[in-house]
Order: structure tokens, then sequence, then C-alpha cells
């Protein structure tokens, strides 16, 4: 197969516009008006340019350049590949974009209960996943790992709980540090909260500077915006950490969750959207609903190293099964097959 990976160009409007997207989609509220939909119509023109429409199979992720589904010529197929969760969003916008997703060939969700029953065309539920080869996933040494942590000033001995997040409401990165707060009072920890500035995301800066405030006094609290493809800093964080957090309110899979669980660590994760498919509870780690459950369970896992093994090694075990690449090459190539047989009928 002959595989390329093209990137959507847009401004400050444009990506307003697709946040207020995302979160009416995935929120199930939203105040939009009738510009936002010009705007975004405006912008799938620009990048026609972008993206050469003479490929036999197009994969489209997510609602951003849903609407250059409008270009499609000839035999080419199309698939829409959703990463968050639809199903329940605010109706204007689905609305809007229904109008685009309904011409594609067929979608891929990620979870089971983003499936939509106002779609006619096929869904395939496809999980994402985790490429343990990659720099982000593969085995380092200890000294790397050292090395990264005194680097970024924070102590080998002290345990570590850890999030790898944008800095986004739905991340719930002030419930994190609430959480943090709480068990801080029961166990010596230090956390790390991770974060890097994404180019399409207005509302980051607004959310870090909550973030930096509610952080404020507490040398144990490591706020950390690192340049993108910061894979291997990621890497020796995820593997120094004794728990990791993925605190999610809203979400769509979540490959934090896989990635940490892949370095057999226990994970407590929001109890939403795909964390639950990855974060069996009790089993491969823990769910919660509130800074208090979090904090519960940071405090469970720091004191009880053997809890934290048995559930680290069934986490890797579960990654290993349904979460790795290889399972999700296959799932594309099912879905190939079946767009290009129905082609040929
Ligand atoms: N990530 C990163 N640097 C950061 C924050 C996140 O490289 O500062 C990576 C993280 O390791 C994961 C991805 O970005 O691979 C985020 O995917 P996820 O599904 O967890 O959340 P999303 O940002 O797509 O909602």
């Amino acid at each position: 197969l002959n595989v390329d990976w093209k990137v959507i160009k847009g401004d400050s409007d444009f990506f307003n516009v697709t946040k207020s997207f995302h979160n009416a989609l995935q929120n199930g509220v939203g105040n939009i008006t009738e510009d936002y939909f010009k705007i975004y119509d405006k912008w799938q023109e620009a990048n026609l340019s972008e993206v050469p429409m003479d490929y036999d199979i197009m994969f489209i992720h997510d609602p951003q350049p849903a609407g250059l589904v409008r270009f499609k010529k000839g035999n080419s197929k199309w698939i829409w590949r959703c990463h968050i969760d639809i199903s329940n969003p605010y109706q204007p916008v689905w609305n809007f974009l229904k109008k685009y997703i309904s011409q594609y060939d067929s979608a891929i969700i990620s979870v089971p209960s983003f499936g939509r029953d106002d779609l006619e065309i096929p869904q395939f539920i496809i999980p994402p996943s985790i490429d343990p080869l990659s720099i982000k996933n593969r085995p380092i040494p200890d000294t790397t790992i050292l090395r990264i942590l005194h680097k970024f000033d924070l102590s080998e001995e002290k345990p570590l709980v850890t999030q790898v997040s944008r800095f986004d409401y739905a991340k719930d990165p002030l419930g994190v540090i609430q959480a943090y707060k709480m068990a801080k009072r029961h166990v010596d920890i230090q956390l790390l909260y991770v974060g890097s500035p994404a180019t399409d995301d207005p509302e980051g800066e607004k959310v870090y500077n909550e973030v930096v405030k509610a952080s404020q006094g507490d040398k144990d609290i490591h706020l950390l915006l690192l340049p993108p493809y910061s894979d291997l800093e990621i890497n020796a964080f995820q593997r120094a950490s004794t728990v990791v957090m993925q605190k999610s309110i809203k979400e769509g899979f979540g490959l934090t969750v896989s990635e940490a669980m892949w370095k057999k660590k226990p994970v407590i994760g929001g109890n939403t959207g795909g964390i639950p498919l990855q974060v069996i509870n009790g089993i491969t780690g823990f769910l919660v609903n509130s800074p208090q459950g979090a904090s519960h369970y940071i405090i469970y896992l720091i004191r009880n190293k053997k809890v934290r093994e048995e559930i680290g090694r069934r986490a890797k075990e579960h990654v290993r099964r349904n979460f790795l690449i290889t399972r999700e090459l296959r799932d594309y190539l099912m879905t190939i097959s079946y767009v290009a047989n129905k082609f040929s009928e």
C-alpha cells in the first residue's frame, strides 16, 4: 500500500470554530452562530489544495476536515475516522456535520456507545492503538529515565503520580490537582502534569493559567509544557511513575491510558468514553468519577506495592491483546476491504 498523511491548515477563527464544535459534540451544549458554519465551510474549500483527491481510499480524521468529502471524486472511497464521543452531541452542530458524514462510505468510532442510529452509512467499532516500538513506548534504559527525571527536577525517591494530557477541561487537570492535594495529606508524593500546547486548541492557555494558579505554593507539583514530539521524555515519565492518572470527564479513547498500561503502570482513569475499554475496574486499573475517588485510589496504590504489580501485569497483557497497532492495522484493512468490495458490486 502506498500511504500518505496530510494535515489541513487553518487560522485562529477556524480553530475557534473547530474547538467549539469539538466541545459541542462531546458536551451536548453549544453557543454557535451561523457564522461558525460559514467559517468551517470556507476552510474546507481552502484546504482543497492541501489534500490531493486522487487516492483510492481516504481516511478523514475527526470533525475538523470532515467537510472535505464534498469534493470527493470518481471511485475513491472515503472513511470518516471519528476519535471523539459523539453519543450526546449538541444537535445544531451534529445536524450540520451529519450532512457531510452521510456522504462517507463508512465511519469508524472508537467505542460501541459512540454509535449513532441516525447515520445510514456502516459504522465500524475500532479502538485506537499504540505502537510498542515507537520512541514513546519502547523499552528505555534506567539511566535515560534518571537523566530525564533530573533534567526536570523530579525526585527519583518520592513516588510519582503523573497525568500526560493537553490542558483541556475534558482532561480535568484541576480535578487531578485536587485529588493529589487530598492524597498528599496521607502519602508523600509528587505530582507531574505534562501537557503540550496544541496549535488547534485556543482554550489551552486559559486552562493552563488556571492550573498554574491551583498549583501555586506546592513544590511537589510539577507542571511541564513540553514541545511537541517529546516522546522520549513522555516514555521516561510514564516509566518513572508509581501511578498514572487519566482523570478525564469526557474522552474519546485516551491513548495515554494504554501507553501507561503497556509500561505496567496502574492507571486511575475517568469513567468515560474509551477509558473503561482499557481500565477494567479493579482488574487492569481503577475507574473514578470524582477527585475524591481518584485520591482514594492514589493512596491505596501508593501503599500497596503488590496490588500495583499485579494490576500492572494484567494491564500490560490487556493492552497486548487489544490495543497494539497490529490489531488496529487488521481492523483498518478489514474496513478498506469492505468499502472496496462495495465498490465492485
Ligand atoms: N501527548 C504528548 N505530549 C503532551 C500531551 C500528550 O505527546 O504534552 C500525547 C500522549 O502521549 C498521547 C496523545 O498525545 O499519545 C494524546 O492522546 P489521547 O488519546 O490521550 O488524548 P487527546 O489529546 O487525543 O484527546
